[in-house]
């Protein structure tokens, strides 16, 4: 499974940020230079950040291609440009966030989430599929995230696109698994990156039409103040996924799912602990509600532990 050079052909979709511009510098710049990466943007005028973080790879190891995973003549362009249409390894970063009360939320907005988070993935599955299965080879990565498997109070949305593409892919991985191709999901919790940025831009916009005050007050200054915290307290790097996603690819048996971050692992445990969903509902709701400034004496005291040093240890899989 590789190109003329030996080199397995990488394309991943949203490169001109983040984890996804992280990712392809990671693999471009391969000591062994195993990879040829293709690291697509919807809007190649974004291209500077990662132009420069690639280096010397820049037109060697990495090359840059527009795609919009939510349009299918973007796709098809794209897929046009890749020599023999031969893809080893596709990774599905490309994601948008969303968050506050639902109230405030119109249908188009959620729709627009599902386009790129789910159907966009879906698109760019159904382009790589064929020719993965008749070789009898290949690599489906997903980033996804915790909240594709444990929902979270005020990002209602976001977590069902996750949970959505979670689902479709449990069900593809055996199918899948039939032809020799892998599929792994990537769960990261938060990661510093221009998401966080973007959603607290959002949320300040934000003029909440339609909602009670009681729920706005809840998640202005009750939910946002604790995410916050969980961002500073739990946060990992893009290199910390990036890394995280390199084990995965170069695993000679890949895991279907993987938390990239082990301080997570208990709280998703607990939905599996209690199959009546109780315990996950109420200890969420103790989180949030009850235990308030509990919370942020525990984040403060993991903020500290989890120095740059110590984060390093959480990332798994090893
Ligand atoms: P980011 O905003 O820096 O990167 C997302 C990228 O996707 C951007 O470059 C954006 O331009 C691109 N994108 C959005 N819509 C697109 C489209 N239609 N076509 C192509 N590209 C598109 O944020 P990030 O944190 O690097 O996010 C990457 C992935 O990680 C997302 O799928 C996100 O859901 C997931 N994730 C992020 C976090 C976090 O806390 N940052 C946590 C868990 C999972």
């Amino acid at each position: 499974m590789a190109n003329d050079s030996g080199q397995k052909v990488v394309l991943i979709t949203g490169c001109s940020s983040g984890i996804g511009l992280r990712i392809a510098v990671t693999l471009a710049r391969d000591e062994k230079k195993r990879y040829h990466v293709i690291a697509t943007m919807r809007d190649l005028k974004k291209k500077d950040k990662l132009v420069e973080a690639a280096g010397d790879s820049y037109g060697k190891t990495l090359m840059l291609l527009p795609l919009d995973v939510c349009s299918d003549e973007s796709v098809k362009q794209c897929f046009g440009h890749v020599k023999d249409r031969h893809i080893d390894i596709l990774i599905n970063n490309a994601g948008v966030g969303l968050m506050g009360p639902v109230e405030s939320i119109s249908i188009e907005e959620m729709k627009q989430v599902f386009e790129t988070n789910f159907f966009g993935v879906v698109r760019m599955m159904k382009e790589v599929m064929p020719d993965m299965k008749k070789r009898r080879s290949g690599h489906i990565v997903v980033v996804s995230s915790v909240m594709g498997l444990q929902g979270v109070v005020f990002n209602d949305v976001y977590t069902a696109s996750k949970f959505a593409m979670e689902g479709f892919c449990e069900s593809m991985a055996v199918q899948l698994m039939k032809f020799n191709v892998r599929l792994s999901m990537i769960e990261p919790g938060p990661v510093h990156t221009e998401f966080e940025t973007k959603m607290m831009e959002n949320v300040a916009k934000m003029e909440y039409p339609g909602v009670d005050p009681d729920t706005v007050r809840y998640f202005k200054d009750v939910y946002l103040p604790s995410a916050i915290d969980v961002f500073e307290a739990m946060g990992q790097t893009p290199e910390d996924i990036a890394k995280c996603i390199k084990k995965v690819i170069e695993s000679s048996s890949p895991r279907f799912r993987n938390l990239t971050n082990s301080l997570y692992t208990p709280i998703v445990a607990l939905k599996y602990a209690d199959e009546t969903g109780g315990l996950s509902v109420n200890t969420f709701y103790n989180l949030l509600f009850n235990f308030g400034p509990l919370m942020h004496i525990t984040m403060s005291i993991l903020k500290c532990l989890t120095c740059s040093c110590l984060r390093r240890r959480t990332i798994s899989p090893d």
